[in-house]
């Protein structure tokens, strides 16, 4: 029977209308999730996190590949419904509650397809952890904007942010009609490949700052852009005037500005700041 069938089949069953506000398009295509699977070069050793595990058909593919999965779900619907029918799998670890509050026994990998309304929260969350990779899916414009080229009009926090922390591959794309119900948009399946800074900053909080706040006004010179940065940072309105000229890449737009650039910019601010103390 296909995904498609078994999908409406069990919703049906159960009396469970699909919540959009949950995010809840289900995948329906077998191989698409074999896929997943695969580009997590899973092993027997791996403790594999899903976000989501919906109806469970992912949750049982991984089951037979790791050695525990840890299936977390919002809906209590939902894991009425994996109780049930996930009971024969001893390796599946049901948590009920929001992925980003839920207490999550540790895992190394992460195999899923989130809900794309919390795509960012989760991606940030997964960030913090210590994690081999994840492989997840993302509507095609959030992963455009994961790889987005300096300057373009998709580059932004969330690139650099991201650039910082991890590698991103956009490994294949996935129609919207691989779904059930349809999304709006089609998405792509993304592998994060956690690694180390690629650049040293002084202090990361405060790199993550002044990125936040260039790109609140990303069309703007960093000379314009900048001054509720310092502030922040405890520089006087005087002193700002006398150094901002001194910056570099002042005369350029945030947007065009590299993730080093930034990281540059943050230490050479910070430089200043002890020397004006
Ligand atoms: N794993 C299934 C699949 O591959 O088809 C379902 C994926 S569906 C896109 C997203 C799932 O995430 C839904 O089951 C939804 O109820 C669940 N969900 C939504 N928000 C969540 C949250 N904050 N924490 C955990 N699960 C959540």
């Amino acid at each position: 029977m296909s995904l498609l069938k078994k999908t409406k089949g069990l919703l049906r069953t159960y009396r469970c209308f699909p919540k959009k506000r949950l995010g809840q398009n289900f995948m329906i295509d077998e191989s698409l999730l074999r896929l997943m699977i695969s580009h997590a070069s899973l092993n027997m050793n791996d403790v594999v996190l899903e976000i989501g595990p919906g109806l469970g058909f992912l949750t049982r593919l991984l089951s037979q590949k790791c050695k525990q999965v840890i299936a977390v779900e919002v809906d209590p619907r939902l894991t009425t419904i994996l109780r049930t029918e996930l009971k024969d799998l001893e390796n599946v670890q049901l948590v009920k509650g929001d992925v980003l509050k839920a207490t999550i026994p540790h895992f190394n990998k992460v195999v899923s397809n989130p809900p794309f309304y919390v795509s960012s929260p989760i991606l940030f969350w997964l960030l913090e952890k210590n994690l081999d990779c994840a492989v997840l899916t993302f509507q095609k414009e959030f992963a455009e904007r994961l790889v987005a080229s300096v300057g373009s009009k998709e580059y932004g926090r969330l690139t650099v942010m991201i650039y910082y922390r991890a590698d991103v591959e956009l490994l294949d794309y996935v129609s919207k009609d691989m779904y059930y119900p349809s999304p709006d948009i089609d998405s792509y399946i993304v592998r994060l490949t956690p690694k180390l800074p690629p650049f040293t900053v002084k202090d990361e909080q405060a790199f993550f700052q002044l990125v936040r706040t260039l790109f609140t006004q990303r069309n703007k010179k960093v000379r314009n852009a900048i001054t509720p940065f310092l502030v922040k940072l405890g520089i006087e309105k005087e002193k700002i005037k006398e150094i901002i000229d001194s910056l570099p890449y002042h005369d350029k737009r945030a947007r065009k500005l590299a993730p080093e650039d930034f990281g540059a910019l943050t230490n050479e601010i910070l430089k200043k700041k002890a020397i004006l103390q």
